[in-house]
């Protein structure tokens, strides 16, 4: 295969070149571990076929030895995507305090978790934990000065911030602050990219589109105990429990993207696994930021600690030379450099598929335009 370009898009983003390629190949005819023919494509085998099962129970699998999943949390594979999940996570958890009206808490630290907010206070009193608005969501408020309220049902934040580039490097203990409802996480653009301290979390949820796979799958971790707890009103397909007690099967699961996700699973555990693959995002992550600090042109405005590894948004300190910039870097393969509409400027997304070859190349054209722009 000719080398493809790279590809910088925050979702659906790119996946790797071994992972399409297999998925090519068995396109018309899928074959088991045996090299046994099926003569179908994943996409036309019934989900409760003997095929479709061991094709699922591989990707739930691989994902949990990735990802460190203790026995004591289902992995569940729905639909409805990140967004989908900030209706369904109140909807399954505000029942856990038996007798006390449905409310949670939100660590607002940018674009996602406002929405999250947003979104839950349709089904419950979603309150304000703390927020980082003031600062244009370049800071993370440290979890000591959260308002955690003693009857909220969970507690939500965003542990990576795919618009504003802020990650939680470190995961609060909120049992140490004194809380003792279960941290919720929306994990959607970082998943699989560091490892997660599941003594912290108790439901983690990503949408795939971002480092897991295509779009269509949702990946929710869930702590057991916080299963059974849904209000009346969720509609029973997003219900978790009856969605764990049917393996992820209550409803026809999005086949196609769990088969496409497992493929991504094995190719990461190739890789050398989680602790390999966040060695590489580190070195990847220090590459561009250094070059950015490093410039007169180009500036980040997180503050350096909570600044994202995954989505590194960037700004020209002479913005008219934007269109400028992303015509030059589509021309030499670097593509979807363009910041999302809320914030301006550059955004690159160095997910996990995306090689430090391509982050050098970026670089290596960032360092060029300052030059030739001066
Ligand atoms: C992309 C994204 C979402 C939205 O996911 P959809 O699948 O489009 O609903 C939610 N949260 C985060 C952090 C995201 O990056």
């Amino acid at each position: 295969m000719t080398q493809r370009p790279y590809n910088f898009s925050a979702g659906p983003a790119a996946i790797a070149d071994e992972v399409l390629a297999q998925a090519a190949a068995e396109m018309l005819d899928w074959r088991d571990a045996s090299g046994r023919s099926s003569g179908m494509s994943v996409m036309e085998m019934s989900h409760r076929g003997r095929e479709f099962i061991a094709i699922y129970e591989a990707a739930e699998a691989a994902l949990r030895q990735l990802l460190a999943v203790p026995a004591d949390y289902r992995i569940l594979f729905l639909q409805g995507g990140g967004l989908g999940e900030n209706a369904i996570v109140p909807l399954n958890l505000c029942g856990r305090r038996a007798g006390v009206p449905p409310q949670a808490d939100f660590v607002v630290t940018g674009g996602w978790s406002q929405k999250s907010l947003k979104e839950a206070a349709r089904y419950c009193t979603a309150r304000t934990a703390a927020s980082n608005a003031a600062n244009g969501h370049t800071t993370l408020p440290s979890p000591q000065t959260w308002q955690l309220h003693p009857q909220a049902s969970y507690v939500h934040l965003c542990s990576n911030e795919t618009i504003h580039g802020v990650e939680f490097h470190t995961l609060p203990d909120l049992r140490a602050l004194g809380c003792d409802a279960p941290l919720v996480i929306d994990f959607s653009s970082h998943v699989a990219s560091r490892p997660v301290d599941w003594s912290r979390v108790g439901l983690a949820y990503a949408g795939a589109q971002k480092n897991l796979g295509p779009a269509g799958l949702t990946v929710v971790v869930v702590r057991e105990d916080l299963l059974g707890h849904a209000l009346p009103i969720c509609p029973s397909a997003f219900d978790y429990r009856l969605i764990a007690e049917n393996q992820s099967m209550y409803n026809t699961p999005p086949t196609y993207a769990i088969y496409i996700a497992g493929l991504v699973f094995q190719w990461l555990l190739r890789q050398g696994g989680i602790a390999a693959i966040e060695q590489r995002n580190i070195a990847k992550a220090q590459l561009l930021y250094d070059a950015i600090d490093q410039s007169g042109l180009y500036e980040n405005r997180v503050a350096p600690e909570c600044r994202s590894r995954m989505n590194v948004p960037f700004f020209l300190k002479d913005e008219s030379r934007n269109a400028a910039f992303l015509a030059g870097a589509a021309s030499r393969g670097l593509l979807s450099l363009k910041g999302h509409k809320s914030v301006g400027g550059m955004r690159a997304s160095i997910y996990n598929a995306m090689p430090l070859a391509g982050v050098q190349a970026l670089v290596d054209y960032m360092r060029e335009f300052e030059r030739t722009a001066a």
